[in-house]
């Protein structure tokens, strides 16, 4: 039987609490998911993209099933090359609809095999972006909360 691979892209920077609860979910769903970092998107990176690997396995290495690494160029293109007919996306609030409503149509349009499926974000989670967590840090406040010990003290070294 064929395995059911989940592609989990996002610029990750870096991983947070809800991030991590997204892919705990998936990985109980599919054989196996892969948290794919975006090298190219609008958004200013903070860390470098080997840092951001490297906080994404520390926070993962429990599971088994879910894979890190880094890609560019076009999601479809990546997924097709990974064997990958699903793409995992985490819904916060009505504000992120639009945006992965727009890639959703976009991403089908471009390759109608790769399925798009959102998981909505854990109530207590969903407040949480790694752009609020960097400000929060930045401004001197606690983010235990959002991000673990580890994330935290690299934010700090960066940020501080
Ligand atoms: P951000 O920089 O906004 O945290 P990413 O680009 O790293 O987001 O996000 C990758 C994916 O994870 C997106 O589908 C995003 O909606 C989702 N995501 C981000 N934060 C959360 C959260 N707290 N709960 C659920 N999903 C989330």
């Amino acid at each position: 039987m064929t395995e059911n691979i989940a592609i989990y892209p996002g610029s990750f920077d870096p991983i947070t609490f809800g991030h991590i609860d997204i892919v705990k979910r998936a990985s109980k769903i599919f054989d196996q998911v892969i948290l794919a970092i975006a090298h190219d998107n609008s958004k200013n990176s903070l860390f470098s993209m080997e840092k951001k690997v490297q906080m994404a396995q520390n926070e993962l290495k429990d599971l088994k099933n879910v894979e890190i690494t880094d890609f560019s160029g076009l999601l479809v293109d990546f997924a097709k090359e990974k064997n990958a007919k699903i793409a995992i996306r985490g819904l916060r609030a009505i504000s992120d609809f639009e945006y992965e409503f727009q890639i959703y149509n976009m991403n089908s349009k471009l390759d109608p095999n790769l399925q798009t499926i959102f998981l909505p974000a854990a109530t207590e989670l969903q407040f949480i972006s790694s752009k609020l967590v960097k400000e929060v840090v930045r401004l001197k406040g606690d983010v235990s909360d959002f991000v673990s010990p580890a994330i935290e003290a690299e934010l700090k070294q960066i940020l501080l």
